[in-house]
């Protein structure tokens, strides 16, 4: 049975929906990529990485997600010019949701957002178990005992799935980007390159400024 899963940001000011949740209608991945911990490095909220740099992200598509208060609190950053839309929360530094091109229906949202599912037994139950690690070259010290390596196999389920909901439907509406112009609906600004250098020491394998 499909579950509408509530979302929030830490403060509240951002409310919303996440709908027709499933373990199956979603992909589930921890994610270490030093992108990841750049952006949460960036918005000061690398408290949300795990011991190993990881963000313990939900895939859904786009018109599953639906923000009814506090929409005017929703920002972007992207990390390059090309790099991808990663959404948070102004009023208190939330992750929201990373999201590529509209093109590319899916919308990467922290675990942390859905306060509906507030501990891992109940993530588990909506989402399936993270169905292993992405990026683990960037992981510090190497990624966690037990949570298996990303295998093709599991990658191209993973894509099937996003282009699925690309072919029924499910690109629009989307909480970030404007249906009729294709543009963020929300304001975003981009990294310099000094900025984003600044950022890259704290992350990787080897992050050469501890803690933070
Ligand atoms: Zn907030
Ligand atoms: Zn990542």
């Amino acid at each position: 049975m499909s579950v509408d899963v509530e979302l929030a940001c830490r403060c509240g000011s951002i409310h919303g929906w996440a709908r027709a949740v499933t373990p199956n209608a979603v992909n589930r991945v921890v994610c270490y990529c030093d992108d990841c911990q750049a952006f949460l490095h960036h918005i000061g909220r690398a408290d949300l990485l795990d011991p190993h740099g990881g963000t313990d992200v939900v895939q859904l598509p786009p018109n599953a997600v639906a923000f009814d208060r506090g929409a005017e609190h929703i920002v972007g950053v992207r990390l390059t010019s090309r790099g991808m839309h990663r959404w948070y929360a102004s009023c208190c530094q939330t992750p929201l949701g990373n999201t590529l091109a509209p093109l590319v229906a899916f919308i990467g949202m922290p675990v942390e957002v859905f306060c509906g599912a507030p501990d891992a037994r109940r993530r588990d139950e909506l989402f399936g178990d993270p169905r292993g690690a992405i990026h683990e070259r960037f992981a510090t010290g190497g990624p966690p005992e037990g949570l298996p390596r990303f295998g093709s196999g599991k990658l191209i389920h993973m894509l099937v799935r996003v282009v699925g909901w690309k072919l029924r439907g499910k690109a629009w509406p989307h909480p970030f980007f404007d249906r009729t112009t294709g543009a963020p609906s929300h304001p975003v600004t981009t990294l310099t390159p000094a900025e984003r250098a600044a950022l890259r020491p704290k992350c990787g394998p080897n992050p050469t400024v501890p803690g933070n």
